[in-house]
């Protein structure tokens, strides 16, 4: 297949490589990343012509999953990296999506419609029908455009859900995990053994990450807002090479391991919390950086707790879920986002969304309020989930929001 960047796309392509050349020259564990990022879609469309099952998958529960069973998934996020205005169009004049709808639906949709115009080898696709209603629609629209689309139904645990109905909604996760994956392998069996070793894999990335995390407390320069974020998402998909994604794990922490305190950079540095999706108009995080922020605390990637390894695998994947931040109710997102504040002593938040998201919008709201009352300031962010430039006004709040900050 040929896969022509955007131009936007193409020049986000040129910001990674000098991130990865110039940056973050210092760093071989860095550079390693950046070169997984650059040919995370390229390689698995490669794979997927050589006969490796291969989807599109934006259901993070389910990586483990996926990756015992022998297939690769590319994330959704990834399609937002490698989209544009283009995709956009395509969502708009030939789908006929309003405007108004959000542009990771739009950036999503529009972007696999151009690959499969141009022969792509993944024409599957896993999303999730708990998301939103324009998500939804789009599935529709997709399966009516040829792609085998599967969604997996709700998973959200109430507030106060405990004892018997929390068991009872385990095992029905735990029945729809089966269904996903009789669709994805064609039975319902799974590979124990396999996601066993997929669940201690997972385990042990998730403690290094939690290393990487304290170590940067002491050198927060070390890795700059892009290439943490990279890291972060990585270990949701490990961009389809599980082996040398742990790689640069173990690599960084050696690095940050290695390095002489500099007390200086550690006072220097305003500690930040990002919250929310990545976004993909890099120079917010460039705006970051040069304002002197970094971003030590994350809650997007559930990391700090692990997997239980002495259960059944398949109830583990169900219960890890539902007592994560990923359950849906904001409340349990709003609980890591205060363990992190205090763990990095934050100053402030990001609370990024993307344009269009009612439901993002709302929440962040409320997580204004809530922490502007315990003293801890934040800004609220809307960007795109395709690549593009930021607005300069963008940037101009993100610098002063630091600077008041310092
Ligand atoms: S960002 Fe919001 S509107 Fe967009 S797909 Fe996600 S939940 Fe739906």
């Amino acid at each position: 297949m040929s896969t022509v960047l955007t131009s936007e796309a193409q020049e986000q392509l040129n910001h990674i490589r000098y991130s990865r050349d110039t940056v973050h020259a210092h760093s071989p564990a860095i550079q390693k990343l950046f070169n997984l990022v650059i040919d995370y879609v390229d390689d698995a469309e490669k794979a997927g012509k050589n006969g490796t099952k291969v989807i599109w998958a934006g259901v993070p529960w389910a990586m483990p999953l996926i990756y015992s069973a022998g297939a690769i998934p590319v994330a959704f996020s990834e399609v937002g990296r490698i989209s544009g205005q283009e995709a956009i169009t395509v969502s708009e004049d030939y789908y006929q999506m309003p405007a108004e709808t959000c542009s990771m639906v739009k950036a999503t949709a529009g972007e696999w419609h151009l690959r499969k115009q141009a022969g792509t080898s993944i024409t599957r696709i896993f999303g999730s029908s708990s998301g939103c209603e324009p998500y939804n629609l789009a599935w529709e629209v997709m399966k009516k455009e040829g792609f085998d689309v599967y969604t997996s139904d709700v998973v959200y645990r109430a507030p106060g859900v405990e004892g018997e109905r929390y068991e009872e909604l385990v095992r029905y996760f735990v029945d729809e995990i089966h269904d996903f994956n009789e669709w994805l392998t064609g039975s319902r069996e799974i590979d124990k053994e396999s996601l066993h070793r997929e669940i201690v894999r997972k385990n042990y990335l998730m403690r290094r990450m939690r290393e990487i995390m304290d170590l940067r407390l002491q050198h927060p320069f070390h890795v700059k807002s892009l290439g943490i974020m990279y890291l972060m998402n990585g270990l949701t998909h490990y961009f389809g090479k599980p082996e040398e994604y742990t790689e640069v794990l173990d690599a960084l922490v050696e690095e940050l391991s290695g390095l002489e305190t500099d007390e200086a950079e550690r006072q220097r540095a305003i500690p930040l919390i990002w919250t929310g999706g990545s976004g993909q108009e890099f120079g917010i995080y460039e705006t970051i950086d040069d304002a002197g922020g970094s971003l030590l605390g994350f809650v997007s990637s559930p990391y700090t707790r692990d997997f239980p390894e002495d259960i059944d695998p398949v109830e583990s994947v169900a219960r890890f879920q539902l007592q994560s931040q990923m359950a849906g109710a904001s409340i349990y997102r709003r609980h890591v986002i205060e363990q992190q504040v205090d763990r990095i002593q934050a100053r402030g938040l990001i609370l990024y969304g993307y344009l269009g998201c009612s439901f993002g919008s709302v929440t962040r709201e409320i997580y204004r309020d809530y922490f502007h009352n315990k003293g801890i300031p934040s800004i609220n962010l809307e960007g795109t989930f395709q690549v593009g430039a930021p607005s300069g006004q963008l940037l101009t709040r993100i610098k002063a929001f630091i600077e008041m900050l310092s």
